[in-house]
């Protein structure tokens, strides 16, 4: 598997510390609000990174956190509590907001198909963790207390920034908020590990701490619930490009001084989704949500096989015009592989077989190179194997691409016209079922037979029977 590391920003053999044995972190929501499309754009081509890890060979273990404290709406230590803000904008508690979006991104997440890690731990629950970490970076001289807050000194360290040559100092946090600078910090990029002197009066979640009542800031909790689910060796750190710096920048100063060793192998990140009016983001524009492209007829996997198209290290941009362009390419697909022909059991080729597989893995293991995989299915459809060894290969696809080519096969919906099969079809189905019981091969064909002369027919699948209209 050939992927793009950010920090050394080149393409690179991925060679685990463990052999075949992956670690996988992913930076989780912040559930302040409901994910939008571009939030989800990142989920749905890491969970395409560990499938298509798992395809080629590898065993791989995930974690991910749910942050429901600490991140500001700066990504630095400045700004509003996004999670206040929530919580003042739907007048409700922060761990109400925190349990109503959580649960909305479970249900995107559920929408789109994409696999739940493993670990996923919301930020509040490590707490302990935080503070072991915290007393030692003071300890080793890392970090030191100032006005009420622990920082770390990021002077410290040899190389801060680390995914380019620029000086973190040029580097701006975000493009949001005024820039409030922090007096009570050594140095520019020096960092919040806890606060305790909060602008925020209000601040509903708090706890008691060597260094006085506070909470923790957003960056160590990606740092512990990595070092606590994963171990001290991670082999990739995933998130959207946005969190280079200074979030995950943050998360290798602290973890690595923490730990005294290389942490983190490879980091993959996602480009952005953009509109004609540039990045997408939750406060401008149309807030773009996947159940908003649900209710205007958009399927989730429609949305996925759009972001499939391109290559997650180039920005996507969104537009309903370009939506429906994959979507029609979609629906075309599909047209296709429901006219293939499930009824005969053709022997699986094995050579051609093999063949498109290896062009498959090889586009996967290409950096990820998800339209070379879609162009293979077409390249399986075009091709003049036998029909038995097209499906097993798409079907082999699918578990990776997860873009539903054969729902048909068992969603009422789309099973065409089965509301209105005339009873007497549905009867000599049941015959025909009945006969397959009894081993009695020759009825049920004539039965079928019979099904063909009133303009149905059937597909037998390993979820069951379904009828389709001649
Ligand atoms: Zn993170």
């Amino acid at each position: 598997m050939k992927l793009y590391n950010s920090e050394t920003r080149t393409i690179e053999e991925f060679i685990p510390y463990d052999e075949k044995k992956v670690n996988m972190y992913t930076c989780g929501p912040t559930v302040y609000h409901f994910a939008h499309i571009g939030n989800l754009r990142s989920y749905i081509m890491e969970d395409i990174l560990e499938r298509s890890l798992r395809y080629l060979g590898y065993d791989v273990k995930r974690a991910m956190n749910i942050t429901d404290v600490g991140h500001l709406s700066s990504d630095g230590d400045t700004g509003e509590d996004k999670m206040l803000l929530g919580a003042k904008r739907e007048n409700k508690t922060v761990m109400q907001v925190a349990q109503e979006y959580t649960d909305a991104f479970k249900r995107d997440m559920e929408m789109l198909n994409l696999k739940w890690p493993e670990y996923v731990v919301p930020a509040t629950s490590c707490v302990a963790d935080y503070i072991k970490i915290i007393s030692k970076l003071i300890n080793t001289g890392y970090a030191y207390y100032s006005h009420g807050n622990v920082y770390f000194d990021t002077s410290k360290l040899g190389k801060y920034y680390r995914f380019g040559n620029e000086d973190a100092s040029n580097l701006s946090v975000g493009v949001r908020e005024t820039v409030e600078e922090d007096e009570n910090k050594k140095n520019k990029n020096d960092f919040v590990l806890w606060f305790t002197k909060s602008k925020f009066e209000n601040q509903a979640l708090k706890w008691d701490s060597p260094w006085g009542v506070g909470y923790p800031g957003w960056h160590i909790e990606c740092s512990a619930i990595s070092l606590k689910t994963l171990g001290e060796h991670l082999d990739i750190h995933c998130g959207g490009i946005d969190n280079r710096f200074p979030h995950h920048t943050n998360e290798i100063a602290q973890t690595e001084s923490y730990t005294g060793h290389r942490w983190c192998k490879y980091w993959f990140h996602v480009e952005h989704l953009i509109t004609k009016s540039g990045k997408m983001s939750k406060s401008s524009g149309e807030f773009l949500t996947l159940s908003l492209l649900k209710q205007k007829g958009y399927a989730p996997e429609v949305y996925k096989f759009f972001c499939l198209l391109s290559h997650y290290r180039k920005q996507l941009l969104f537009s309903y015009d370009t939506l429906d362009s994959a979507k029609n390419m979609y629906d075309k697909l599909k047209d296709r592989i429901k006219k293939l022909n499930f009824n005969e059991n053709f022997n699986i080729d094995k050579s051609v077989y093999e063949k498109f597989d290896e062009q498959f893995k090889s586009s996967l293991a290409n950096d990820l190179n998800t339209s070379l995989a879609i162009t293979a299915i077409y390249d399986v459809l075009k091709s003049d194997v036998n029909d038995t060894t097209k499906v097993a290969l798409l079907k082999s696809f699918d578990t990776v691409l997860n873009i539903n080519l054969f729902g048909f096969l068992n969603n009422e919906q789309e099973n065409q016209g089965s509301k209105e099969v005339p009873s007497e079809v549905l009867k000599l189905i049941e015959d025909r079922k009945i006969a397959k019981q009894n081993k009695n091969f020759e009825q049920a064909d004539k039965i079928r037979l019979s099904i063909k002369s009133l303009g149905y027919d059937i597909i037998d699948t390993r979820e069951g029977t379904i009828v389709k209209k001649l």
